[in-house]
Protein backbone atom coordinates (compact mmCIF):
# COMPACT_ATOMS: atom_id res chain seq x y z
CA UNK A 1 0.00 0.00 0.00
CA UNK A 2 1.06 3.36 -0.94
CA UNK A 3 0.35 5.94 1.24
CA UNK A 4 0.65 9.98 -0.09
CA UNK A 5 0.16 12.48 3.36
CA UNK A 6 -0.07 15.63 2.74
CA UNK A 7 1.49 18.05 5.20
CA UNK A 8 0.94 22.13 5.16
CA UNK A 9 3.59 24.02 7.15
CA UNK A 10 1.75 26.88 9.61
CA UNK A 11 2.41 29.74 11.71
CA UNK A 12 3.37 28.42 15.20
CA UNK A 13 1.73 31.73 16.40
CA UNK A 14 -1.18 34.06 15.34
CA UNK A 15 0.76 36.97 15.52
CA UNK A 16 1.53 36.80 11.65
CA UNK A 17 2.83 39.13 9.23
CA UNK A 18 0.45 39.87 6.12
CA UNK A 19 1.72 41.01 2.86
CA UNK A 20 0.15 44.63 2.38
CA UNK A 21 -0.16 43.96 -1.25
CA UNK A 22 -0.82 40.68 -2.13
CA UNK A 23 -2.77 40.24 1.67
CA UNK A 24 -0.97 36.68 1.48
CA UNK A 25 0.74 35.63 4.61
CA UNK A 26 4.52 36.48 4.71
CA UNK A 27 6.18 33.07 5.95
CA UNK A 28 9.18 33.64 5.35
CA UNK A 29 11.39 34.19 9.08
CA UNK A 30 8.55 32.88 10.16
CA UNK A 31 8.58 30.44 13.09
CA UNK A 32 6.26 27.52 11.60
CA UNK A 33 5.00 23.66 12.47
CA UNK A 34 3.17 20.66 11.08
CA UNK A 35 -1.01 21.86 10.86
CA UNK A 36 -1.91 19.74 13.43
CA UNK A 37 -4.22 17.73 11.89
CA UNK A 38 -1.91 16.78 9.07
CA UNK A 39 -0.07 14.76 12.36
CA UNK A 40 -2.98 13.11 12.83
CA UNK A 41 -3.52 12.09 8.83
CA UNK A 42 0.78 10.62 9.49
CA UNK A 43 -0.44 9.13 12.10
CA UNK A 44 -3.17 7.12 10.63
CA UNK A 45 -0.61 6.41 7.52
CA UNK A 46 1.73 4.93 10.04
CA UNK A 47 -0.80 2.98 11.52
CA UNK A 48 -2.02 1.58 8.31
CA UNK A 49 1.60 0.63 7.21
CA UNK A 50 1.98 -1.31 10.71
CA UNK A 51 -0.92 -3.43 9.87
CA UNK A 52 -0.71 -3.51 5.93
CA UNK A 53 3.12 -2.89 5.09
CA UNK A 54 4.23 -0.52 2.41
CA UNK A 55 5.37 2.44 2.00
CA UNK A 56 4.47 6.28 3.17
CA UNK A 57 5.64 9.59 1.13
CA UNK A 58 5.21 13.11 2.75
CA UNK A 59 4.35 16.07 0.41
CA UNK A 60 4.38 19.45 1.02
CA UNK A 61 4.22 22.77 -1.55
CA UNK A 62 5.73 25.77 0.32
CA UNK A 63 8.82 27.85 0.91
CA UNK A 64 12.12 25.88 1.88
CA UNK A 65 11.86 26.17 5.55
CA UNK A 66 9.02 23.90 4.91
CA UNK A 67 11.31 20.81 4.55
CA UNK A 68 11.21 21.39 8.89
CA UNK A 69 7.98 20.00 8.76
CA UNK A 70 8.32 17.15 6.54
CA UNK A 71 11.80 16.14 8.86
CA UNK A 72 9.84 15.93 11.42
CA UNK A 73 7.03 13.67 9.22
CA UNK A 74 10.36 11.93 8.63
CA UNK A 75 11.09 11.28 12.29
CA UNK A 76 7.53 10.46 13.12
CA UNK A 77 8.15 7.44 10.45
CA UNK A 78 7.78 8.32 6.82
CA UNK A 79 9.54 6.59 4.26
CA UNK A 80 10.04 9.74 1.70
CA UNK A 81 9.64 13.17 1.81
CA UNK A 82 8.76 15.47 -1.36
CA UNK A 83 8.74 18.88 -1.21
CA UNK A 84 7.31 21.29 -3.89
CA UNK A 85 9.30 24.59 -4.18
CA UNK A 86 9.14 27.14 -6.79
CA UNK A 87 8.89 30.99 -7.37
CA UNK A 88 6.29 30.71 -9.66
CA UNK A 89 4.44 28.27 -7.33
CA UNK A 90 4.14 31.29 -5.01
CA UNK A 91 0.62 33.05 -4.12
CA UNK A 92 -1.25 30.16 -5.38
CA UNK A 93 -4.83 29.79 -3.70
CA UNK A 94 -6.50 26.55 -2.67
CA UNK A 95 -7.09 25.39 -6.51
CA UNK A 96 -3.73 26.09 -7.12
CA UNK A 97 -2.39 24.29 -4.73
CA UNK A 98 -4.44 20.91 -5.21
CA UNK A 99 -3.36 21.20 -8.63
CA UNK A 100 0.01 21.36 -7.70
CA UNK A 101 -0.68 18.40 -5.32
CA UNK A 102 -2.64 16.32 -7.76
CA UNK A 103 0.79 16.99 -10.41
CA UNK A 104 3.23 16.13 -7.19
CA UNK A 105 1.20 12.80 -6.82
CA UNK A 106 0.83 11.54 -10.54
CA UNK A 107 4.48 11.31 -10.41
CA UNK A 108 3.98 9.09 -7.24
CA UNK A 109 1.68 6.97 -9.05
CA UNK A 110 1.01 4.15 -8.03
CA UNK A 111 -0.43 5.49 -4.87
CA UNK A 112 -3.43 4.08 -3.23
CA UNK A 113 -4.34 6.57 -0.62
CA UNK A 114 -3.71 10.14 0.06
CA UNK A 115 -4.51 11.62 3.41
CA UNK A 116 -4.73 15.18 4.56
CA UNK A 117 -5.63 17.14 7.54
CA UNK A 118 -9.59 18.03 7.64
CA UNK A 119 -8.45 21.69 7.34
CA UNK A 120 -5.59 23.87 7.72
CA UNK A 121 -5.36 25.90 10.84
CA UNK A 122 -3.96 29.69 9.02
CA UNK A 123 -5.95 29.84 5.95
CA UNK A 124 -8.60 27.22 6.82
CA UNK A 125 -10.52 26.46 3.81
CA UNK A 126 -11.15 22.84 4.42
CA UNK A 127 -10.77 22.19 0.45
CA UNK A 128 -7.73 20.87 -0.70
CA UNK A 129 -8.29 17.66 0.34
CA UNK A 130 -11.79 17.70 -2.13
CA UNK A 131 -10.02 19.59 -4.45
CA UNK A 132 -7.05 16.92 -5.17
CA UNK A 133 -10.09 14.30 -4.96
CA UNK A 134 -11.95 16.05 -7.69
CA UNK A 135 -8.75 16.59 -9.69
CA UNK A 136 -7.71 13.21 -9.64
CA UNK A 137 -10.99 11.66 -10.29
CA UNK A 138 -10.85 9.99 -6.92
CA UNK A 139 -13.59 9.21 -4.57
CA UNK A 140 -13.34 11.28 -1.35
CA UNK A 141 -14.49 11.39 2.30
CA UNK A 142 -13.96 14.56 5.07
CA UNK A 143 -14.31 14.44 8.63
CA UNK A 144 -13.02 10.75 8.93
CA UNK A 145 -13.13 9.74 12.98
CA UNK A 146 -12.01 6.03 12.10
CA UNK A 147 -10.48 3.76 9.17
CA UNK A 148 -10.65 0.78 8.62
CA UNK A 149 -8.74 -0.90 5.04
CA UNK A 150 -9.59 -4.28 3.84
CA UNK A 151 -8.42 -5.32 0.25
CA UNK A 152 -9.12 -2.98 -2.38
CA UNK A 153 -11.45 -0.82 -0.22
CA UNK A 154 -11.54 1.29 3.22
CA UNK A 155 -14.74 1.59 5.44
CA UNK A 156 -15.00 5.17 6.83
CA UNK A 157 -16.79 6.50 9.57
CA UNK A 158 -17.35 10.07 9.06
CA UNK A 159 -18.62 12.94 10.47
CA UNK A 160 -22.33 14.29 9.57
CA UNK A 161 -25.03 16.83 10.99
CA UNK A 162 -27.21 13.46 12.26
CA UNK A 163 -24.56 11.98 13.60
CA UNK A 164 -21.81 9.44 12.20
CA UNK A 165 -22.25 8.33 8.72
CA UNK A 166 -20.10 4.64 7.73
CA UNK A 167 -18.73 4.85 4.26
CA UNK A 168 -17.07 2.43 1.59
CA UNK A 169 -15.14 3.92 -0.47
CA UNK A 170 -12.84 1.97 -3.35
CA UNK A 171 -8.97 3.23 -3.81
CA UNK A 172 -7.16 4.56 -4.78
CA UNK A 173 -9.33 7.64 -2.31
CA UNK A 174 -9.02 10.67 -0.71
CA UNK A 175 -9.67 11.19 2.74
CA UNK A 176 -9.52 13.99 5.33
CA UNK A 177 -9.10 13.32 8.95
CA UNK A 178 -8.84 15.58 12.61
CA UNK A 179 -7.91 15.09 15.49
CA UNK A 180 -10.63 13.01 16.63
CA UNK A 181 -8.83 9.78 14.70
CA UNK A 182 -5.89 8.77 16.56
CA UNK A 183 -3.59 10.57 19.08
CA UNK A 184 -0.05 11.42 16.89
CA UNK A 185 2.76 9.40 18.36
CA UNK A 186 6.20 11.71 18.72
CA UNK A 187 9.59 11.30 17.11
CA UNK A 188 11.65 9.15 18.87
CA UNK A 189 15.52 9.87 19.16
CA UNK A 190 16.10 6.95 16.97
CA UNK A 191 13.67 8.32 14.32
CA UNK A 192 14.95 12.19 14.57
CA UNK A 193 18.71 10.24 13.72
CA UNK A 194 17.56 8.50 11.16
CA UNK A 195 15.19 10.87 9.58
CA UNK A 196 18.50 13.05 9.05
CA UNK A 197 19.73 10.42 6.35
CA UNK A 198 16.47 10.53 4.15
CA UNK A 199 16.81 13.02 1.75
CA UNK A 200 13.62 15.42 1.25
CA UNK A 201 14.05 15.13 -2.82
CA UNK A 202 12.34 19.27 -3.95
CA UNK A 203 10.78 19.29 -7.52
CA UNK A 204 9.88 22.66 -9.16
CA UNK A 205 7.31 23.36 -11.75
CA UNK A 206 9.37 21.40 -14.49
CA UNK A 207 9.72 18.22 -12.42
CA UNK A 208 6.09 18.63 -11.60
CA UNK A 209 4.93 19.04 -15.36
CA UNK A 210 2.99 21.56 -14.08
CA UNK A 211 0.41 23.89 -16.96
CA UNK A 212 1.95 27.51 -15.77
CA UNK A 213 -1.28 28.96 -16.07
CA UNK A 214 -2.72 26.82 -13.54
CA UNK A 215 0.13 27.26 -10.91
CA UNK A 216 1.12 30.40 -8.51
CA UNK A 217 -0.79 33.78 -7.91
CA UNK A 218 -1.23 33.24 -12.09
CA UNK A 219 -3.65 30.63 -11.58
CA UNK A 220 -5.23 31.12 -8.87
CA UNK A 221 -8.62 32.76 -9.07
CA UNK A 222 -9.46 33.44 -5.70
CA UNK A 223 -8.18 37.03 -4.50
CA UNK A 224 -8.22 37.89 -0.79
CA UNK A 225 -8.86 41.51 -1.11
CA UNK A 226 -9.35 42.57 2.31
CA UNK A 227 -8.01 41.09 6.28
CA UNK A 228 -9.45 42.01 8.91
CA UNK A 229 -10.46 41.82 13.08
CA UNK A 230 -14.19 42.05 13.14
CA UNK A 231 -15.34 44.85 15.28
CA UNK A 232 -17.06 43.72 18.53
CA UNK A 233 -20.36 45.05 18.82
CA UNK A 234 -21.47 43.38 22.47
CA UNK A 235 -20.50 44.28 25.64
CA UNK A 236 -20.85 43.18 29.26
CA UNK A 237 -22.70 44.79 31.89
CA UNK A 238 -22.17 43.24 35.32
CA UNK A 239 -25.26 43.15 38.00
CA UNK A 240 -24.02 43.91 41.54
CA UNK A 241 -25.77 43.33 45.11
CA UNK A 242 -27.84 40.66 46.99
CA UNK A 243 -29.33 38.00 45.01
CA UNK A 244 -32.61 38.93 45.05
CA UNK A 245 -31.40 42.68 44.39
CA UNK A 246 -29.90 41.45 41.25
CA UNK A 247 -32.44 39.17 40.22
CA UNK A 248 -34.88 42.27 40.15
CA UNK A 249 -32.55 44.43 38.37
CA UNK A 250 -32.00 41.52 35.60
CA UNK A 251 -35.55 41.50 35.00
CA UNK A 252 -36.12 44.52 34.78
CA UNK A 253 -32.57 44.92 31.76
CA UNK A 254 -34.68 41.72 30.08
CA UNK A 255 -38.17 43.56 30.17
CA UNK A 256 -36.02 46.71 28.89
CA UNK A 257 -35.02 45.03 26.11
CA UNK A 258 -38.41 43.51 25.21
CA UNK A 259 -37.68 39.76 26.31
CA UNK A 260 -40.37 38.21 27.81
CA UNK A 261 -39.67 37.01 31.46
C1 LIG B 1 -5.28 34.66 5.75
C2 LIG B 1 -5.37 33.88 4.47
C3 LIG B 1 -6.60 33.63 3.92
C4 LIG B 1 -6.70 32.88 2.74
N1 LIG B 1 -7.93 32.66 2.26
C5 LIG B 1 -8.06 31.97 1.11
C6 LIG B 1 -9.35 31.77 0.56
O1 LIG B 1 -10.36 32.21 1.10
N2 LIG B 1 -9.44 31.08 -0.60
C7 LIG B 1 -8.34 30.56 -1.23
O2 LIG B 1 -8.49 29.94 -2.27
N3 LIG B 1 -7.10 30.71 -0.71
C8 LIG B 1 -6.92 31.42 0.44
N4 LIG B 1 -5.68 31.61 0.95
C9 LIG B 1 -4.53 30.97 0.31
C10 LIG B 1 -4.21 29.66 1.03
O3 LIG B 1 -3.06 29.86 1.82
C11 LIG B 1 -3.97 28.50 0.08
O4 LIG B 1 -5.11 28.32 -0.62
C12 LIG B 1 -3.50 27.28 0.84
O5 LIG B 1 -2.31 26.78 0.30
C13 LIG B 1 -4.50 26.08 0.85
O6 LIG B 1 -5.60 26.38 1.50
P1 LIG B 1 -5.87 26.03 3.05
O7 LIG B 1 -4.75 26.42 3.92
O8 LIG B 1 -7.19 26.62 3.30
O9 LIG B 1 -5.89 24.43 3.11
P2 LIG B 1 -7.02 23.46 3.72
O10 LIG B 1 -7.87 23.02 2.61
O11 LIG B 1 -7.68 24.06 4.93
O12 LIG B 1 -6.05 22.29 4.19
C14 LIG B 1 -6.52 20.95 4.33
C15 LIG B 1 -5.37 20.01 4.21
O13 LIG B 1 -4.82 20.06 2.90
C16 LIG B 1 -3.42 19.84 2.94
N5 LIG B 1 -2.69 21.01 2.45
C17 LIG B 1 -3.13 22.30 2.37
N6 LIG B 1 -2.17 23.10 1.85
C18 LIG B 1 -1.11 22.30 1.60
C19 LIG B 1 0.20 22.51 1.08
N7 LIG B 1 0.62 23.72 0.71
N8 LIG B 1 1.04 21.46 0.97
C20 LIG B 1 0.64 20.22 1.34
N9 LIG B 1 -0.58 19.95 1.85
C21 LIG B 1 -1.44 20.97 1.98
C22 LIG B 1 -3.08 19.55 4.41
O14 LIG B 1 -3.19 18.17 4.64
C23 LIG B 1 -4.19 20.31 5.14
O15 LIG B 1 -4.44 19.81 6.44
C24 LIG B 1 -5.54 32.36 2.10
C25 LIG B 1 -4.31 32.63 2.68
C26 LIG B 1 -4.21 33.38 3.84
C27 LIG B 1 -2.88 33.67 4.42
Amino acid sequence: MHIVVCIKQVPKTLDVRIDPVTNNLIREGMESTINMFDENALEEALLLRDKFGGKISVISMGPPQAKEALRKALAMGADEAYLFCDRALGGADVLATAYTLAQGVKQLMPVDLILCGRHAVDADTGQVGPELAELLGWPQATLVHRLEHDDDRITVWRECEEGMAVWELPLPAVVTVGKEINKPRYPTPIGIIRSGKKPITVWGAKELDVDEDKIGLVGSPTRVTRLFSPERTSHVEMLTGGAEQVASLLVAKLREHKIQV
